[in-house]
């Protein structure tokens, strides 16, 4: 009389195992791919370019080598 409630249970439990996996998985994928959308500013010339097309250095963004050999622009 148990021993098939409790391999229902087990199902029931498996199912719910295997659904929070896949729930969890989906939404890490999701929150690894916002940083491509990543805007940034370059330090030089103000224009906002993609991260994962904008050069780095230190603290600074720029949109290309001339700006990043400029370094950041000068205030007044
Ligand atoms: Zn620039």
């Amino acid at each position: 009389m148990g021993l098939p409630r409790l391999i229902l249970l087990g199902i029931i439990i498996g199912l719910g195992v295997w659904a929070w996996r896949r729930f969890n998985s989906r939404h890490s994928a999701v929150e690894n791919q916002p940083s491509a959308k990543t805007m940034v500013r370059c330090a030089q010339c103000h224009v906002h370019t993609p991260s994962d097309r904008a050069l780095q250095k230190g603290q600074h963004w720029y949109c290309c080598n001339q700006h990043l050999a400029q370094g950041p622009k000068a205030r007044d």
